[in-house]
């Protein structure tokens, strides 16, 4: 604990950390001395985290990286972070992240980007988003683990853009409570990790079923470290064919085919295969998040959390929601609520959110026939690049970082459960990483094919 609060005050120019909580961290690393003294000590005994900004902390700020949770201290622990706590973990401080989850960058936040501690020349990268802070902080060893959530990719894609390890577990496996909402049917939380036996480690700890959560799965949680043994004979992986998008860079196609090699090397069995909604994907992902999400923020009215307009003489109810919204909120939160209260409204709910919501159910069915047909894995990219420079991708139209969750999204959108493992370095030296989607609720055998391509 103490070399991660040193290493966090001499990493500032990476703005991973938001809030630091050094007191915590002590107290709880005391804690866990005498719980180690007394012998039978839990797994994270000691172990020091940095937890992403959307978990709520008790008494600690917890702003989703929103200027409109400006001073908010919930009043309670989320079941992640209290399930981490439990099993002896230690809290370093809140990380940064795109605002409310909603970005691609960490570009998004209030507190100014987070920066990737790899770098090509001078130039400096984005860490991805929205974890982008938890996957700096990793990366950087900063901290042992952190926490990550993951609606589209935000997990999966900055663990990508800095050479970690994280994995989104089946919708349901984690509880959302005292996870600031973002597209409720779509967020869960997973860990971010420098491998995957600690991924392993910390999934454990953080799901299981909670009765706070109405759709936290009432399923029994394996020992998923047990579970990486390497061998992967026998197991049958498939191979999108949709997944190979025009104009995809030749890095990464040479970094699939190496993914695949190293499968079939490992005695797995490698099968072509077709999700053939796969290209609807991502306009129904930027239909039914932004429709959740303008749901979910409506609660930010400037009367019940952090921030509140300064108002005029004169001004009644709806203009202090209007002020208090209008300057709580940046840009891309801005645009969400518009595009979800649009494709809401009553003339355009059929033409947009319900047609979304019909691809959604196809998608699912793609990867449900693939399964059927005795497929373990699927392996695909990532990302569709590695990690690009800060300011490159703002500077264009939002759609072109949208662009950047095209192998993510669907995942999400089925509620499978996603990993990425770093998988080499491109030309320039910076990490890519390899993306295996497994069966709902399998995240032991998930794990451990992934372990299999470390
Ligand atoms: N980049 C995607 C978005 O902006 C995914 C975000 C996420 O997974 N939280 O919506």
């Amino acid at each position: 604990t103490e070399a991660c609060l040193n290493a966090i005050e001499g990493a500032g120019a990476l703005n991973a950390f938001v809030h630091k909580t050094p007191q915590i961290a002590q107290e709880q690393a005391a804690a866990a001395d005498d719980r180690l003294k007394a012998g039978g000590a839990p797994d994270l005994c000691g172990i020091p985290l940095g937890i992403k900004d959307l978990f709520c902390t008790k008494g600690v700020a917890s702003q989703a990286a929103s200027r409109i949770l400006e001073g908010f201290r919930p009043e309670y622990e989320s079941t992640v972070t209290r399930q981490l706590f439990d099993a002896g973990a230690v809290m370093l401080g809140k990380l940064n992240m795109d605002e409310f989850a909603m970005g691609s960058s960490n570009e998004t936040s209030t507190y100014g980007n987070a920066v990737n501690p790899w770098k090509v020349d001078d130039r400096q990268l984005t860490p991805g988003g929205s974890s982008g802070g938890s996957a700096a902080a990793v990366a950087a060893d900063l901290c042992l683990g952190a926490t990550g959530t993951d609606t589209g990719g935000s997990i999966r894609q900055p663990a990508a853009f800095t050479g970690i390890t994280g994995i989104k577990p089946t919708y349901g496996r984690c509880s959302r409570w005292g996870i600031v909402a973002f597209a409720s049917s779509l967020d869960q939380a997973g860990p971010m990790a420098k491998d995957v036996r600690d991924a392993a480690i910390l999934l454990r700890a953080m799901c299981g079923h909670d009765p706070m959560d109405s759709t936290s799965a009432d399923l029994a949680v394996p020992d998923f470290e047990a579970m990486l043994t390497g061998d992967i004979k026998g197991k049958t992986i498939g191979i999108p064919r949709e997944y190979r998008m025009d104009g995809m860079p030749d890095e990464i196609d040479a970094l699939w085919t190496r993914g695949r090699e190293m499968l079939q090397d490992a005695g797995a069995k490698i099968v072509d295969i077709s999700l053939p909604h796969t290209k609807y994907a991502l306009p129904a992902y930027y239909v039914i998040a932004p429709a959740e999400a303008s749901s979910n923020l409506a609660r930010y009215d400037g009367v019940r959390y952090g921030h509140r307009a300064k108002l005029s003489q004169g001004d009644g109810i709806v203009e202090m929601y209007e002020k208090t919204r209008a300057e709580g909120f940046g840009e891309e939160v801005k645009r969400r609520v518009m595009v979800g209260t649009y494709v809401l409204s009553a003339g355009f709910y059929d033409a947009y959110y319900n047609r979304a919501r019909k691809v959604r159910t196809l998608i699912k069915k793609d990867f449900e026939d693939a399964f059927d047909a005795g497929i373990d894995a699927i392996l695909t990219p990532a990302t569709p690049s590695a990690a690009f420079g800060l300011g490159e991708m703002t500077e264009a139209d939002p759609v072109a970082m949208y662009l950047n969750d095209v192998f993510t999204v669907t995942v999400n959108l089925a509620g499978l459960p996603g990993i990425s493992v770093p998988a080499g370095l491109d030309k320039q030296g910076l990490p890519l990483g390899l993306q295996l989607i497994g069966r709902p609720w399998d995240e032991g055998d998930l794990l451990n094919t992934a372990y299999a391509l470390e």
